[in-house]
């Protein structure tokens, strides 16, 4: 069970269209990560949880759906990041009739979360970990299925597709749904926060968060989601895009840029701190270009949290460089 209570907070839910629904985890703040519920003639399946605290907040979204936790035949989790996947296992609990879906390389980590949470609690210290995202429930083997690349699942007569995608993490994989021509990205596509529109459109830069992150297989990763020419996605850092190609262009922009913003400091003493502010300012720069009104202190508030872990996970990255000369 979560060791923290879940505060009293409102079911804050999205419809996106194609009968897609955004609901709001409330990780961290309102609007940053969101679990999608996607409903089909009287079934369901969720892309992502949220963590153990957000998964009240996903059964209350279902039930605003006229349906119930029996009618959910899968649950996909597109990583095992625990802003993504750290409720499966009690959401799992829930749900009598779900299998959840899981890439290979992810699929060992959510039947036993103990190299997960020994992960966690290196970068945050146990307690923090444990305040962040509860206790992480193991899923029982025998209702996960592991998703090979290309792999259809089909759900009250819905078709959807996984794609394996690397860059971000290499348990990664994409959702693509055949009914709205869209696509689940997970963190493969980004981070593109909803309060950063302007008149311009969406915003969004990439998430390169250690230990896994690799901008060659990440430029690849927007190529691939691209060549299914989706007209919309779907991301979980927040919810539905529509502007894809443009969008795409400013993707393999900003991995260029957050790689030659990580090289121009690799021998530097504070290297993490060194990206940390580069970073900061490269945003601010396209931010004003794309016509964002706020401050530097708005902003600061609103990519705080991701340019303190796209800055480590860069560090991480040429760490890996180094090992692998
Ligand atoms: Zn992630």
């Amino acid at each position: 069970m979560p060791q923290r209570a879940m505060p009293q907070r409102k079911t804050q839910t999205t419809q996106v269209g194609d009968g897609i629904v955004a609901i709001d985890t409330q990780y961290m703040r309102p609007l940053l990560d969101a679990s999608h519920l996607v409903v089909a003639d009287g079934h369901a399946a969720f892309v992502d949880t949220g963590t153990n605290f957000s998964v009240p907040l996903l059964l209350d979204a279902l039930r605003q759906q006229g349906r119930d936790p029996g009618d959910v035949d899968y649950l996909f989790l597109t990583h095992v990041h625990l802003d993504h996947a750290g409720g499966g296992g009690t959401l799992m609990r829930e749900l009598p009739n779900a299998t959840c879906v899981l890439h290979p390389r992810g699929a060992p980590h959510m039947a036993d979360p103990a190299k997960l949470v020994a992960g966690t609690n290196a970068v945050y210290g146990e307690q923090q970990a444990r305040e962040m995202y509860g206790e992480i429930v193991p899923i029982d083997a025998d209702r996960i299925v592991v998703a090979e690349d290309e792999q259809w699942f089909e759900f009250g007569g819905r078709r959807v597709q996984t794609l394996h995608t690397e860059g971000h993490a290499r348990h990664h994989y994409c959702l693509y749904d055949l009914q709205s021509r869209g696509v689940f990205t997970g963190d493969s596509f980004g981070i593109s926060y909803r309060e950063l529109d302007t008149k311009n459109g969406e915003f969004i830069y990439p998430t390169t968060t250690p230990p896994h992150f690799e901008p060659t297989a990440a430029h690849e990763a927007i190529d691939r989601i691209l060549g299914l020419q989706p007209e919309k996605l779907y991301l979980t850092h927040y919810s539905r895009v529509d502007d894809v190609e443009r969008l795409a262009v400013d993707m393999h922009d900003c991995i260029d840029g957050f790689v030659e913003i990580a090289e121009r400091h690799r021998d530097a003493d504070n290297r993490c701190e060194a990206i940390q502010a580069d970073m900061f300012e490269f945003l601010c720069g396209r931010l004003a270009e794309h016509g964002y009104q706020g401050d530097r202190d708005a902003i600061w508030s609103i990519v705080q949290f991701d340019v303190v872990l796209n800055s480590q996970g860069l560090d991480a990255w040429l760490n890996w460089l180094e090992r692998n000369k």
